[in-house]
């Protein structure tokens, strides 16, 4: 089989070979439970410290203000959920006002759908409109805040189209209505300089396998002296804030493997965005009409496109045949025929929203790739 072209890596990036070596080794040693007292177990504790401290230095948060959960989905689903149960005594005591969750419209299904949990036990939930590129506007925040709103969650990048949200903004004005906010921040974390002081975030959700570490395993940055109820109930891990035997050699795998994306951030970036520039300037000699989602404050190397009268699905397929990957819209509804809420909530022109297509282009792309890419989108498209 010829080359595989992968540039679907905002569904998820290759793991890096020292994070895998790192993980099959940790695997195959020292397969101790970390919480035993025996002292085969102790080096397995010093790598759940030392990764903990790597990755609050990856985005400047305090170590035990780093809790290690099993994906992006389930920190989503925590901080949506726990900030309302931990509520809980509050709300039972004013039954009369249904507590309210804000978010916005563009959002993962992994926050999408844990709020539309907490609606069918009898919370509202506010969606936020957005913009042709995206972005929500911190204004219709300040007005949408109720008294009884216990968390707001925006993304800080946006997985199909790449947006950058103004997540200070927005942090500053819940936080003066003394709420608390979440940002999901899957498709930031390794790929964008996240600083959760300088947000001001309560509280963040990453996952490894968006920034080329393995997959099952993320964390989620927790304030510290925020109060916030567990998502999983048992033993004493994750100083009891997240039970269940951690899963050591992952863990030590993320930490490598964003300690080594955050040392070369830049660098990737810079190449990323000249893999993007490349491929449009492919198709713009070519006279393939086409409109780029998601405005110019955008993730680099992220291009969700909308050829005119195109159809996402058969480009996507044909690009298949060529060995070469790319998604339609989020990779989690990639089966799904339906327009993607992401590109309605934008309202792409009606012309070209069905001809969308995702490529999101990873470290491992080579300027060739782009090109290459570009060609085959313009024979797809005539
Ligand atoms: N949030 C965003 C923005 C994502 O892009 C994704 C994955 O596509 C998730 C959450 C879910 O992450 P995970 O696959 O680790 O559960």
């Amino acid at each position: 089989m010829n080359k595989i072209i992968y540039a679907d890596n905002a569904a998820t990036t290759p793991i890096d070979a020292d994070a895998l070596e790192l993980m099959f080794d940790l695997q195959k040693n020292l397969y101790a439970n970390p919480s035993a007292a025996y002292k085969l177990s102790r080096p397995l504790k010093k790598i759940l410290h030392e990764s903990r401290e790597k990755i609050a230095a990856c985005i400047n948060a305090a170590p035990n203000e780093i809790i290690f959960t099993s994906c992006g989905t389930e920190s989503d689903n925590w901080a949506i959920k726990s900030a309302v149960l931990s509520n809980l005594r509050e709300v039972l005591s004013n039954l009369r006002e249904q507590p309210n969750i804000i978010t916005s419209a563009v959002e993962h299904k992994a926050i999408l759908n844990s709020c539309a949990a907490m609606e069918k036990l009898g919370c509202t939930v506010t969606k936020l409109a957005v913009d042709k590129s995206g972005a929500v506007n911190p204004a219709e925040l300040q007005e949408k805040i109720l008294p009884q709103t216990k968390i707001i969650s925006v993304m800080l990048a946006h997985n199909e189209v790449g947006t950058i949200q103004p997540v200070k903004a927005l942090a500053e004005i819940s936080h003066a209505a003394g709420k608390i906010f979440h940002t999901d921040a899957v498709q930031a974390v390794g790929h964008i300089p996240v600083d959760v002081k300088d947000l001001n975030v309560d509280m963040l959700s990453a996952s490894a396998h968006k920034f080329n570490g393995p997959k099952g395993i993320g964390f989620i940055y927790i304030r510290a002296g925020l109060k916030i109820l567990p998502y999983i109930d048992g033993g004493a891990q994750e100083f009891s804030r997240r039970a269940g035997t951690e899963n050591v050699p992952a863990v030590a795998a993320m930490a490598l493997a964003l300690e080594k994306n955050c040392r070369d951030i830049e660098i990737n970036a810079a190449k990323t965005s000249d893999c993007a520039k490349i491929l449009i300037d492919t198709l713009k000699k070519s006279n393939v009409d086409f409109i780029i989602n998601g405005g110019e404050n955008r993730l680099p190397g992220h291009l969700s496109l909308s050829f005119k009268n195109g159809d996402g699905e058969t480009i996507m397929h044909r690009l298949d045949l060529k060995n070469i990957c790319v998604s339609t819209g989020s990779a989690c509804n990639s089966r799904q025929v339906q327009i993607s809420h992401v590109l309605q909530a934008l309202s792409v022109n009606p012309n070209y929203i069905r001809g969308t297509v995702r490529i999101t282009f990873g470290r491992e792309n080579s300027y060739e790739d782009a090109e290459i890419i570009g060609k085959q989108l313009i024979k797809c498209i005539a």
